[in-house]
């Protein structure tokens, strides 16, 4: 039953090997919902390949500046909907509102790297990489 375990690069999608993705909440929540609702948990391993290496910093950089961009629009728009509304019920709907525009950054969702450092421990197993 032990099929040898596939190592994926997240970036071109190849079956690569590379620096492992580190396993964190969003990743674990994405397994959660193929273990329970897909039911097609495949458990490959996610790294970055080495010719993706750079193609990675850039999209992840993006990725850290577009969470950043839709926290503070989130926040301005919580801050309005509060001053207007004067009310319990805005302070909640602000809340929401930040939530809600948090999350629109994760639909191009860039998980960190297991190591930080650069593409160096290619062929290793890291405790605690990511498997999806
Ligand atoms: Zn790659």
């Amino acid at each position: 039953m032990a099929a040898k375990q596939k190592t994926f690069c997240i970036i071109c999608g190849k079956e690569r090997n590379g620096i492992g993705v580190k396993n964190d909440r969003v990743l674990e929540g994405i397994r959660w919902f193929k273990r329970s609702v897909t039911h097609n948990e495949s458990g490959n391993r996610l790294v970055v390949c080495k010719e993706c290496y750079e193609t990675y910093k850039k999209s992840k950089k993006r990725f850290d500046s577009r969470k950043k961009l839709y926290l503070v629009l989130g926040i301005i728009f919580a801050v309005l909907i509060i001053v207007v509304g004067k009310s319990v019920a805005s302070i909640l709907f602000g809340i929401v509102m930040v939530l809600f525009l948090y999350s629109f950054a994760f639909f191009s969702y860039v998980p960190e790297l297991a190591l930080g450092a650069g593409p160096k421990q290619d062929n290793k197993t890291v405790a605690g990489t990511a498997h999806i």
